[in-house]
């Protein structure tokens, strides 16, 4: 669906929704990508977004308005669990769900 746009624009959930912890070597001052101040160091080797553990959560990187129009703001520099993360999967959906948007179909690919 070439006209059609990617649904993440449009979503966000994820990134309210889950705490994201990843390692401390994935920050900038570590060697990796992660921007200082983004992120709070929770043990002496794990790292988490700031804001991913607030009630509500809403990561401290995600700009926009959640199912209208966001955005990372580090997308070129994010952790690798939001790399990993896949739309269209059982934890995205269950993310737009929360969020009272409908799920996508099985196995997206973009
Ligand atoms: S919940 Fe799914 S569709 Fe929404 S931004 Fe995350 S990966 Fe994309
Ligand atoms: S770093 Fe970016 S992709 Fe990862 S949770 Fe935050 S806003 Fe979402």
């Amino acid at each position: 669906m070439p006209d059609a746009l990617h649904p993440c624009l449009t979503c966000g959930a994820c990134c309210a929704s889950f705490r994201v912890d990843f390692a401390v070597q994935e920050m900038q001052d570590m060697g990796g990508t992660v921007p200082g101040g983004l992120a709070v160091e929770v043990t002496d080797t794990t790292c988490r977004m700031r804001g991913t553990d607030h009630v509500p959560a809403r990561c401290a990187a995600l700009t926009g308005t959640v199912g209208v129009k966001a955005a990372c703001g580090i997308y070129e520099w994010r952790p690798s669990p939001c790399r990993e993360f896949e739309a269209g999967d059982h934890a995205c959906n269950r993310a737009r769900v929360r969020h009272g948007l409908p799920a996508l179909a099985d196995g997206l690919i973009f």
